[in-house]
C-alpha cells in the first residue's frame, strides 16, 4: 500500500528543507523524506543577499540571524609566487549600495532554523527514512523505502545530493570531472577582528578562504591537493594553529583552530537536464560547484525557489504539478544561472592551478581591470550576489 503526498522530496539538506517550507507553506501537500545524517557539518555557508531574502520571506532568517557574521568587503590576494601575479582586489558591498553582500553562517544553525520552520507547517509530512528505489510512471513517481510503506506523488523532487539516486532513476546522466584536490574545513578563533572583511588567498595548489563568523572567529576553507589535506588534518592543534597562521599572513594574528574538521573531495558536475519524467533535481543534485564565490548553496536555493514556483502556481490552477511541460519550464529556467557560473568559477579555478603563462597573465589582466575599472566591477559584484535575469519570486520577498 502506498501513502500519497502531491509532491514528495527526497533529501532533507538546505535544499530540500527550502523547497519543503516554500511548497507546504503554499497549502501544497507535501512530504519530505530525509535519512539521519551520519556525521556533523561543520562547514559554514556564505549566504548572499538574495538567499538571505528568500529565506527571511520563509520565516527561516528570524531563527538564526543571530548567529551569522555580514559579509561587507570580500578580498581577492594573489598568493602565487609567480612572474605574472594578479594586484590584490577588493569588492565592497556599499559600492553597489548594499550593507552587506551576504552573511556566513555555520551549517548547523542553518539547518536547525530550517528544520523549525518547517516543522511548523501543517501541509508537510516528515518521513525519517532512506528512499530505496524510485518508480516512474505516467501518471505518478513511487518511491520505495527502507523501513516503512513506499509513498507516491504526482512529483519527486531529488534533494538527495551528488550521488543522487532521483537523478539516476529518471536516466539524468552528468558532464563534469573531478579536480583531483581536497577543500578541509575549520572554524577558527583568532586575536585580531575580521572586521566583516572575507580574505581570499589565491595560491598555486588553489584557494585559502577565510570567511568572518560573529566575533572573533572564522571560518576557512583551504584547497589542497589529498597528500597535502591528509597531512595537515594529522596535525596537532599548536602546529596546525602555526600552519594555519603562516598562510593566513597572520592577517588574523594568532589563531585557535576549533575541535573538528572536514575534507571533501572536489568536482565539477552539471545534470545534463534539471527535471525529467515526474523527477525535478535541486541543489547538489543538479549541479557540484566548488567552492570559490559562495556559490553552491546559492544556487541551490535559487533551484528550491524556481521549482516551488512553478509547483505552486500550477497547483493553484488545479494542473498536474508533475506534468512535462513544467519540467521543461524548471530545466530552462534554471540553466543560464548554473551554466554561467558553473562556467565562471572553473575558468577561475582552472587559471589559478594552470601553469601556462598566457592563461596567468590573462588571468592577471582581468582582475586588475576589475580593480582599476568601476562599472565593470560593481557589475560584477551585482551579478554575483544575484543574477539580473529574472530571479525567481522568493529572491525579490515575494511568496511562491
Ligand atoms: C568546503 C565547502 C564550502 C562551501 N561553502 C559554500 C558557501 O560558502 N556558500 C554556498 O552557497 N555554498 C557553499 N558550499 C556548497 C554547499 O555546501 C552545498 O551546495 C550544499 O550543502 C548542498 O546542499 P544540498 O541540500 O543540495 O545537498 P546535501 O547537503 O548533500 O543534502 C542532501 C541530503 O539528502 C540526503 N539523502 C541522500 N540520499 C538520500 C536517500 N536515498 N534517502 C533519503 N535522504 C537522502 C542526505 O542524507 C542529505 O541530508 C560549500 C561546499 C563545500 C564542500
Amino acid at each position: 500500500m502506498s501513502n500519497t503526498a502531491e509532491v514528495v522530496i527526497i533529501g532533507g539538506g538546505p535544499a530540500g528543507l527550502t523547497a519543503a517550507i516554500a511548497l507546504a507553506g503554499a497549502g501544497v501537500e507535501t512530504a519530505l523524506i530525509s535519512k539521519p545524517s551520519r556525521q556533523g557539518d561543520n562547514r559554514t555557508t556564505a549566504l548572499l543577499a538574495s538567499s538571505v531574502t528568500a529565506l527571511d520571506t520563509l520565516g527561516v532568517w528570524q531563527r538564526c540571524r543571530a548567529e551569522a557574521a555580514p559579509l561587507r568587503v570580500i578580498r581577492l590576494i594573489d598568493d602565487t609566487a609567480r612572474l605574472l601575479r594578479a594586484p590584490e582586489v577588493h569588492f565592497e558591498a556599499d559600492e553597489i549600495g548594499l550593507d552587506a553582500f551576504g552573511y556566513n553562517i555555520e551549517n548547523r544553525f542553518l539547518l536547525a532554523a530550517l528544520d523549525a520552520r518547517a516543522r511548523e507547517l501543517s501541509s508537510l509530512t516528515f518521513v525519517e527514512d532512506e528512499a530505496e528505489a524510485v518508480a516512474i510512471e505516467d501518471e505518478r513517481v513511487t518511491i520505495r523505502l527502507k523501513g516503512r510503506d513506499p509513498i507516491a506523488a504526482r512529483l519527486a523532487i531529488g534533494a538527495d545530493g551528488r550521488r543522487s539516486l532521483c537523478r539516476q532513476a529518471a536516466g539524468i546522466a552528468t558532464d563534469g570531472r573531478n579536480y583531483r584536490q581536497s577543500a578541509l574545513t575549520f572554524n577558527l578563533g583568532h586575536r585580531r577582528p575580521h572586521h566583516d572583511v572575507s580574505t581570499e588567498f589565491h595560491t598555486g595548489t588553489g584557494p585559502f578562504t577565510l570567511v568572518p563568523l560573529p566575533g572573533l572567529r572564522s571560518s576557512l576553507v583551504l584547497v589542497v591537493d589529498p597528500g597535502e589535506a591528509s597531512r595537515i588534518a594529522s596535525l596537532g592543534a599548536g602546529e596546525l594553529a602555526l600552519e594555519i597562521e603562516r598562510r593566513a599572513h597572520s592577517i588574523l594574528g594568532k589563531v585557535e583552530p576549533e575541535p573538528g574538521h572536514g575534507v571533501f573531495s572536489l568536482a565539477i558536475e552539471t545534470a545534463q537536464r534539471f527535471a525529467d519524467r515526474r523527477i525535478a533535481l535541486i541543489g547538489e543534485a543538479a549541479h557540484l560547484i566548488p567552492p570559490i564565490g559562495a556559490q553552491g548553496l546559492n544556487l541551490g536555493l535559487r533551484d528550491a525557489a524556481a521549482i516551488s514556483e512553478l509547483v505552486v502556481a500550477a497547483h493553484r490552477c488545479g494542473g498536474d504539478v508533475g506534468a512535462a511541460d513544467l519540467a521543461d519550464r524548471y530545466d530552462g529556467s534554471r540553466r543560464m544561472d548554473v551554466g554561467s557560473r558553473t562556467f565562471a568559477v572553473d575558468l577561475l579555478h582552472r587559471s589559478l592551478l594552470s601553469d601556462f603563462l598566457p592563461l596567468q597573465g590573462a588571468r592577471g589582466l582581468s582582475l586588475f581591470l576589475i580593480e582599476r575599472i568601476g562599472p565593470l566591477r560593481r557589475a560584477i559584484m551585482r551579478e554575483g550576489v544575484a543574477p539580473a535575469a529574472a530571479p525567481p519570486r522568493l529572491m525579490r520577498g515575494e511568496a511562491p
